[in-house]
């Protein structure tokens, strides 16, 4: 038997990077990008990562209180335990094994902000640019290492079982090859792209999960989505830009179109409730008021702290024409996160043998039906550590590698037709969004079927466009299915 590399790890994000770090300095490791490396959910991750650090001030177990709570109790509580317990250790080894840089107060202590739902100040962050700030540190730790060797521009297409590993085909620079590995782990992040409005970088078009899923592997949960109440609302774009939960944890005040705060009306925790009900709130005061218009305002605090806090925020809102320091955000909800996925157990483990999972394409249980703010990027760093223990195992014992010559390449002939992401894009944001409709979710699944068989059967050419048309085709009719079967079991989403 025989291997490439000993473990293909797909995603540059947190939690791609901090699995290939975590590997022992013999595995061979090799991590794939399929865009340029700045381009994930991680590098966008603005407010920061929650984690009881402060044990003064704050309780392991009012962290998962805070979490269930979000998550409608619907939570993993063996997971979440695992996430909050052990997550600490992995935040303070970002300080100190990889140089990461958390905000800090005149005395040099780390200095928490608060996010809706949270009981305690525990969000560790860098400015408004957290995410940004953990995965460039672990960029250069990954480089730094010998045994870690990470491509750009190489997408993984297709998963085959050989002996004791993978063929992996993968496109690089647009070129079919084969490499083999003895396990895989998938983390390439989220779903967004499957609407036509979203927070998500355009890496995130769900190809790991779709991947999982055409190997048999299961998933679970695939419709929990969080729709972010207070993302930018800019006329056109589709990538909209996050304004921050920590902007309303730092006294923002939500406003309707007659300048009108409104949220006590609907949650007695007002502004900071959880991300669900406050983007359901939003889409409640719509239809009473009849209009779509919302803001944020955050002008109270002064414009020397806001451009200091919000350095991003700030200059991006700039950009858009709002000064933020005297002028009110225009906000809407949009599609943010994924909480189900690839379901994996508390090793990160999928239910196809050497197929691991971590980070947003991955559903560990630990966010039930609603993500805790700033919980993610910690999901991300502990399960994906998970990962990398259980596979070094498993390499200590088990033999591993392809055995065999690789399957034929692919060799279609038909050009992709143009429209097929923008329709299932249509499809998503009218069926689910905030509230399901239901009929919209019936005729969109079979127009989406319908996309899938094409895309199966037309003979295409293999190229990074087809991939992602045929996985948000996937991730559709995945979706659209779990709605209505959950509507047919009398399962609410709130
Ligand atoms: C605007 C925004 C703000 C956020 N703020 C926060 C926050 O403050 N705190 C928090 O905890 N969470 C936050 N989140 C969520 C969090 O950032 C993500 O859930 C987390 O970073 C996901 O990390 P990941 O490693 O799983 O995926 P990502 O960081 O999205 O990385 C996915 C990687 O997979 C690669 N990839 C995808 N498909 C393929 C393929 N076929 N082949 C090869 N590579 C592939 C991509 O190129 C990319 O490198 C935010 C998200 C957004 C969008």
């Amino acid at each position: 038997m025989r291997n490439d590399c000993d473990v293909l790890i797909a995603g540059t994000g947190v939690a791609g990077l901090y699995a290939a770090l975590n590997f022992e300095p013999k595995t061979r490791v090799l991590v794939l990008s399929k865009r340029d490396v700045g381009i994930s959910n991680s590098m966008l991750a603005q407010g920061g990562v929650a984690a009881v650090v402060d044990k003064t001030n704050d309780d392991y177990r009012l962290h998962i209180a805070d979490t269930l709570i979000a998550g409608g109790y619907k939570n993993d509580l063996r997971s979440l335990e695992i996430l909050v317990n052990e997550g600490p250790e992995d935040v303070l080894r970002l300080i100190k094994e990889m140089g990461v840089e958390f905000d800090r107060d005149e005395t040099r202590n780390i200095s928490m902000t608060l996010e809706g739902g949270h009981s305690r100040r525990r969000i560790l962050h860098h400015k408004d640019s957290t995410g940004r700030e953990i995965t460039e540190k672990l960029l250069a730790a990954a480089k730094s290492r010998p045994n870690i060797k990470i491509i750009e521009y190489a997408q993984l297409a297709s998963l085959t079982r050989s002996g004791g590993g993978f063929w992996a085909g993968v496109l690089v620079d647009g070129v079919h090859r084969y490499i083999s590995c003895s396990y895989c782990i998938l983390c390439t992040g989220g779903i967004g792209r499957a609407y036509a409005y979203t927070t998500n970088s355009a890496a995130a078009t769900g190809d790991g999960i779709t991947l999982a899923y055409e190997m048999g592997a299961r998933i679970k949960n695939i419709s929990l989505i969080q729709f972010h109440p207070t993302a930018f609302a800019a006329a056109k774009d589709r990538e909209r830009f996050l304004i921050s939960e920590a902007v309303r944890g730092e006294g923002a005040l939500l406003l309707n179109c007659r300048g009108e705060r409104f949220m006590q009306n609907y949650d007695k925790r007002g502004e900071l409730a959880p991300r669900d009900v406050v983007s359901r709130s939003i889409m409640l005061e719509a239809a009473r008021t009849g209009s779509d218009k919302f803001y944020l305002d955050i002008t109270a605090r002064g414009a020397d702290f806001i451009r200091n806090r919000f350095p991003t925020i700030y200059r991006r809102c700039l950009e858009e024409g709002v000064d933020i320091t005297r002028e009110y955000i225009p906000v809407f909800p949009c599609q943010h996160y994924l909480m189900g996925g690839i379901d994996v157990n508390i090793y990160g483990d999928t239910t196809v043998d050497r197929l691991y999972a971590a980070g947003e394409c991955s559903h560990t249980g630990v966010h039930g039906v609603n993500r805790l703010a700033s919980n993610s990027l910690l999901e991300a760093l502990v399960f994906a550590r998970r990962c990398t223990y259980d596979i070094s195992r498993r390499l200590r014992h088990e033999e591993s590698g392809v055995d065999g010559p690789p399957p034929a390449p692919p060799l279609g002939k038909n050009p992709l037709p143009k429209g097929y992401r923008t329709t299932i894009r249509g499809i998503m944001q009218k069926a689910w969004f905030v509230i399901p409709d239901y009929d919209a979710a019936r005729e969109g699944l079979v127009r989406a079927s319908e996309i899938l068989e094409d895309l199966k059967n037309g003979d295409y050419i293999l190229t990074p466009d087809y991939i992602e048309a045929k996985s948000l085709a996937t991730i559709c009719t995945l979706i659209l299915k779990e709605v209505l079967e959950k509507k047919d079991k009398g399962e609410e989403y709130y």
